[in-house]
């Protein structure tokens, strides 16, 4: 099964619930670049209908006013995707619609990766399911529709009872929305309210740009599910002591003006760069940042060490994450593309670069040569994360390890091959305090300590899925 990163959202008993989705799956685009959908649910004089809308690319290159007109009714789902290699297949982007006997049209968005789909899947295989795309997601549809059970509450509750790992998922049937999340709340999930409408979201940031209020986060192993004007919740097992919400969301994956587990992604942030800068003082004459995740993170450090803070790399917005790299010759601009140095803000300074995180170093190992050759006297590298030692499986695209480079080599090593004078990661302990969870109650530290809170069952081909292709490191 394929890896996936995504970005959900789904609208409620608004007129025109499928605008709304639209424009707040541009707020979650940095969740999902590959490909976007909405899907709606209109109930005429006779039926309930179903309206899609799908393809590869930006929400802005895929849907248009021609396909939000045709997608009716006021209860609408969207979905962003970014799915890792092999899973660039149309019939894998989100949300998947399919029709029941018992329930009609049921629309379905997921954002994580579940640990057991592969099992589930050959044991539905074996009982006669034909899937019809390699996405994990797909499982969640066979279970549902060959539970025996009578309502959909409980064949969600059914469903719950088997599949394992992480997942976010909305589901639209019969004019209802329910917003569901493992019971580890490994991935986020948000409820806003609009005037009359509900509305559920993978970050706040969703919310805001429909004005839409927060409400809430929706609780680990918890079902919500609303109708119009009601909202009623459930939690199919018991729950868990302990939370898992997964710490490279507030690290790298979310927007920084989203609140995740109702805290500020940019407060969160910028102190880890406070506690980064106690931890790994150096003196120097700047700070600054590789934007644009890098960037609170670097204001935290600057504030902490008293240190000016610059805009010394630009970055060119109108570069997505993926794009084509012609040549092997020309590859190396790649990095240029997206970032270019101020120049005279470098030259002859001991500076400090700030990161987020450092994953093959591929892309860091051209940074530091840029600034470099910009004139830089000394290169002080600073990651706002503790080296990531250790694959997601909860939904993040990290690499196999084999191509993680702090699995690969230590800090001494990794300093060597980034041609840095000094480099310093956050701590564990230093990330812990950051997230107030010195107790590691309330996240997921799996990609820095190999700590999987749930277990591995399939054997997810990393070879196949990893993010960033093949390649070595420099060394
Ligand atoms: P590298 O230098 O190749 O290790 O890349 C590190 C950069 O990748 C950092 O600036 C991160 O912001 C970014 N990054 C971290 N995780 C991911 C991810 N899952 N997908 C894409 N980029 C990522």
């Amino acid at each position: 099964m394929l890896k996936e990163e995504c970005g959900i959202m789904g609208v409620l008993g608004a007129k025109e619930a499928s605008n709304l989705v639209y424009l707040g799956l541009y707020a979650l685009q940095h969740r999902g670049q590959e490909a976007c959908g909405i899907v709606s649910l209109n109930r005429d004089e006779k039926s309930l209908k179903y309206y899609d809308h799908k393809g590869f690319g930006l929400v802005s290159d895929v849907i248009n006013r021609s396909a939000i007109d045709s997608l009716k009714g006021d209860l609408a789902l969207g979905h962003v995707r970014y799915s890792t290699q092999g899973g660039k297949l149309l019939q894998n982007t989100q949300p998947f619609v399919f029709k029941t006997p018992a329930h009609g049209p049921i629309g379905i968005a997921h954002n994580g990766n579940l640990t057991n789909a592969n099992d589930i899947k050959a044991d539905l295989e074996k009982k006669g399911s034909i899937f019809t795309t390699t996405s994990d997601s797909e499982v969640f549809i066979h279970l549902l529709a060959r539970s025996q059970k009578q309502s959909l509450e409980e064949k969600i509750k059914d469903m719950m009872g088997i599949v394992r790992g992480a997942y976010s998922l909305v589901l639209i049937a019969e004019n209802k929305m329910y917003a569901i999340r493992d019971r580890h709340g490994f991935r986020p999930l948000v409820i806003g309210k609009k005037d009359e409408s509900w509305v559920v979201a993978s970050e706040s940031c969703a919310l805001d740009l429909i004005d839409a209020c927060f409400v809430r986060d929706v609780e680990p192993g918890e079902v919500v599910c609303f109708k119009r004007g009601e909202i009623s919740s459930f939690f199919a097992k018991k729950k868990l002591e302990k939370r898992s919400f997964c710490s490279f969301e507030p690290i790298y994956f979310s927007r920084p003006d989203s609140l995740v587990d109702n805290q500020s992604v940019y407060q969160l942030r910028r102190k880890m760069g406070e506690i980064l800068a106690q931890e790994s003082h150096v003196d120097a004459d700047i700070v600054f940042a590789i934007p644009d995740s890098g960037v609170p993170v670097a204001i935290g450090y600057a504030e902490q060490s008293k240190l000016p803070m610059e805009l010394a790399l630009v970055r060119n917005h109108y570069v997505g994450r993926t794009f084509i790299e012609p040549t092997q010759q020309i590859r190396d601009f790649g990095v240029k593309l997206k970032l270019n140095p101020v120049s005279h803000l470098i030259k002859d300074k001991r500076v400090i670069i700030i990161d987020d995180s450092l994953v093959r170093g591929t892309t860091s190992i051209k940074i530091m040569r840029m600034i470099r050759q910009a004139g830089a006297k000394e290169i002080h590298f600073r990651l706002g994360c503790p080296p990531i030692t250790h694959s997601c499986y909860y939904g993040v695209a990290t690499p196999k390890r084999k191509n993680l480079l702090a699995a690969q080599k230590n800090t001494h090593e990794i300093k060597r091959i980034l041609e840095a004078d000094s480099l310093a990661f956050l701590s564990q302990e230093g990330l812990q305090q950051a997230l107030s969870d010195v107790k590691k109650q309330s996240f997921c530290y799996a990609c820095f300590n190999g700590s999987y809170e749930e277990p591995i069952f399939t054997q997810i081909s990393k070879e196949a899925t990893d993010p960033y292709g093949p390649g070595v490191f420099a060394c």
